[in-house]
Order: structure tokens, then C-alpha cells, then sequence
């Protein structure tokens, strides 16, 4: 299949590695576990964000703008990876943050102001429902705005990671076997609408499962019909004749738990027990959560334990340092 090509600029440092957890399998008496390690993507810390905000910043240079406006929750790891592309591209970056400003900054809060962002707080609204305000304000003072939506994901954003599934389509060749899983955190859809497409584009033969992060709905819309939708809209940009349906989505719910961010025991054994056995460190939110779903997928021996597993290890790290509280105890 020929893809289209986009414009595309250099953020990160790809391809991602790819390398075995063998002291957590051997703990777990499960299948092989690798791991995708996509928290060395090396835009300020890292994360799954720096693949999408490559075609998106480079779309926003391409049409002349000159401010960068996205928006998430106080500890979002895309508006802190959106705050150092438009560092690095010379771009001013506007964020629209969910929660009221706190006393003490942390994290990636911490990062987002040391990377010069221009921080707007919007209460109970953590997915940029307020920035069609801001763009109007910021453009009545003489801005040229570009929005990143909420998670970067929209078709531009999203088609990075069927470029992704070339990358570790390069690097299986390497490993004597395939992946039959790939296991991932989900949440606005993008990484995991990227990865189905590329799965049909490049022919791999692996299951890919996202494991729910979030329990509310984004724009009215449940995550497996955005997700469906996306991908359609990804082949449309990519001018591939495509077509996707449900069951090419597969969205696992079982771990959202008490929903967005409320760490409990999920997360926490399986953040340290990745830490214990690999030197890993993994996120409370999204990986700490995809991790534990997959460390009770195998000990439900919903995988068998004879196949092999790659866990797309999409980031988050400096959100650790924002949840001492609930981690340590
Ligand atoms: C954003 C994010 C995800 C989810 O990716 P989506 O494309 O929004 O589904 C997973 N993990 C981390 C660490 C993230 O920051």
C-alpha cells in the first residue's frame, strides 16, 4: 500500500527500543514480555505525545502559525511534551489546564513552566473545552493560533503511529519471533487509532489491545467509536482505500477502576514491580494502569503463556513525582 506522506519534523529520538522484561516474566510464570520503550522518545522526558506532535507541529510551521494552543488535565503529559516542541520550534505555546492553579508546581506542571508555557486554568474541564475562548482572544491580539486537540489526537496527530507499526515492523526482524499482543494504555484514542491502521497497512499479525484509562466519554463519544472513526480518518488523510469496523477495536474496560487518575493497588503493585524486577519506571496514570490490567490478564491466563507480548511503554514519567502521596505507603 502506498502512504501518503506528511510533513513531518524531527522532535524526538526514533526508533524507540525495543528489549525483554525476562525478570518480570520469570516472576509472573507468564508469557515473554517485551517492552516498546516509547518513555525514551527524548522530548523533555519523553512519551507516546512526541511521535504525533512531529506532523502536528510541523502542520502548525506549515501554515504559518505562530502560538500553539492545546489543553488536559493539571498533570497531562501531551501538553507538557506540546510545551517543548514549540520550545524547541520557536513556537509560543498556550495551555489550558483542568483544576485551579496550586500552591506548589510539580511534575510536569513544574516542566510546563521551566519550557516557558503561557498556563490558563479551567476548573472541572480537563480536556480543552476551553480553548475555543482563548483562540478567539489570543488571535484578537494579533496571534496566528494552531489548536492541538486533547491528546493530539486527530487524524494529522493519530497517523504517526502507523508510521510507529513500520518502525517495529524494522525491528521485529530482529527478534526471531512475532508479537501476538500489543498492550497499551488508551485514552483519546490516537495512539491506539494510529496502531490498528498500520496494523492493516503493514500486515502484522498481532492482536492489539488497549487497555481503558478513562471512564468518561470525550465530545459525547465512546472511546471504541472515536477510536473507530479516527482510524477512518487516518486512511482518508493517508489516501489509503481502507475501511475499518468494530471489531478491528478492541478496548479493554476493566481497569479504570474509580476512573481518571484515581491510583489504587492496580497501580501501584504493578509500578513496583516493574520497578523491582526491570529498573522500569512506569506512570500512576496510564502505563502503572495498562500494566496491571496485563499483569492480571496473565495471571487470569486470559494470554497464554506461551505467546509473546510487546507493552507499549507510552511515558508519563514526571507525573511520579506529582503522586509521591499515593504511591508511597
Ligand atoms: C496520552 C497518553 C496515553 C494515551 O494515548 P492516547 O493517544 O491519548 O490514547 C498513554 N500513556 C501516556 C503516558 C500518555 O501521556
Amino acid at each position: 500500500m502506498r502512504i501518503k506522506k506528511l510533513h513531518r519534523i524531527n522532535l524526538g529520538f526514533f526508533p524507540t527500543p525495543i528489549h525483554e522484561l525476562k525478570r518480570l516474566s520469570n516472576f509472573l510464570g507468564g508469557p515473554k514480555i517485551f517492552i516498546k520503550r516509547d518513555d525514551l522518545t527524548g522530548l523533555a522526558l519523553g512519551g507516546n505525545k512526541t511521535r504525533k506532535l512531529e506532523f502536528l507541529i510541523a502542520d502548525a510551521i506549515s501554515k504559518n502559525c505562530d502560538t500553539v494552543i492545546t489543553g488536559g488535565a493539571e498533570q497531562s503529559n501531551h501538553c507538557r511534551q506540546t510545551a517543548a516542541a514549540c520550545a524547541l520550534s520557536g513556537l509560543k505555546c498556550h495551555l489550558v489546564l483542568g483544576g485551579n492553579k496550586p500552591k506548589t508546581y510539580e511534575g510536569n506542571l513544574l516542566m510546563n513552566y521551566l519550557l516557558g508555557a503561557e498556563i490558563h486554568w479551567s476548573g472541572k474541564f480537563r480536556k480543552g473545552e476551553k480553548i475555543p475562548e482563548i483562540v478567539d482572544k489570543l488571535i484578537r491580539e494579533g496571534n496566528k493560533p494552531y489548536v492541538v486537540p486533547y491528546g493530539g489526537s486527530n487524524a494529522i496527530g493519530a497517523a504517526a503511529f502507523v508510521y510507529a507499526i513500520n518502525e517495529l515492523k524494522q525491528q521485529q526482524k530482529k527478534f526471531n519471533y512475532k508479537f501476538d499482543y500489543i498492550i497499551f494504555p488508551s485514552s483519546s484514542g490516537g495512539t491506539h487509532a494510529g496502531l490498528i491502521v498500520g496494523k492493516k497497512v503493514f500486515n502484522l499479525d498481532t492482536k492489539i489491545i488497549g487497555i481503558g484509562i478513562d471512564k468518561e466519554k470525550i465530545e459525547n463519544e465512546l472511546l471504541e467509536t472515536r477510536i473507530l472513526n479516527l482510524a477512518n480518518e487516518i486512511a482518508n488523510l493517508l489516501n489509503l482505500h481502507i475501511k475499518f469496523a468494530s471489531d478491528d477495536v478492541i478496548v479493554n474496560h476493566d481497569y479504570e477502576g474509580k476512573g481518571y487518575g484515581v491510583i489504587n493497588n492496580l497501580e501501584i503493585e504493578a509500578i513496583k514491580l516493574t520497578a523491582k524486577y526491570e529498573g522500569i519506571i512506569l506512570d500512576p496514570i496510564y502505563t502503572g494502569r495498562a500494566m496491571g490490567g496485563l499483569i492480571n490478564i496473565i495471571r487470569d491466563k486470559e494470554i497464554s503463556p506461551t505467546s509473546n507480548v510487546l507493552f507499549w511503554h507510552t511515558g508519563g514519567i514526571p507525573s511520579v513525582f506529582a503522586h509521591s502521596k499515593s504511591l508511597v505507603q
